[in-house]
């Protein structure tokens, strides 16, 4: 895997970790050539899945939708004042 910071072409693994889920891994890793470190996940892709939509027809699952969508939510949801105190109390 090519280096993010400085296009190296060698970068080490340090540490690969089992998500919770078991369906995903971590690895962290570091430019053999500046010491940059970041994170790559693998993950299962199931293919052929499909979602059936509300009217009934049949469309492909894309993950990138469905995260894209949660992810809007979880930040408007953040950005309400009330969420905001609520989280400062904990
Ligand atoms: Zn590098």
């Amino acid at each position: 895997m090519v280096c993010p910071s400085c296009s190296h072409e060698d970068t080490k693994v340090i540490d690969s970790r089992v998500a919770s889920d078991g369906l995903s891994i971590r690895r962290r890793r570091e430019c053999e050539s500046c010491a940059f470190r970041f994170s790559t996940y693998e993950q299962v892709e199931i293919l052929d899945l499909h979602v059936i939509k509300r009217d009934g027809s049949l469309q492909p699952y894309q993950r990138e939708k469905v995260e894209s969508g949660r992810f809007l939510r979880t930040t408007s949801a953040s950005l309400s004042p009330r969420s905001s105190r609520r989280s400062r109390r904990k």
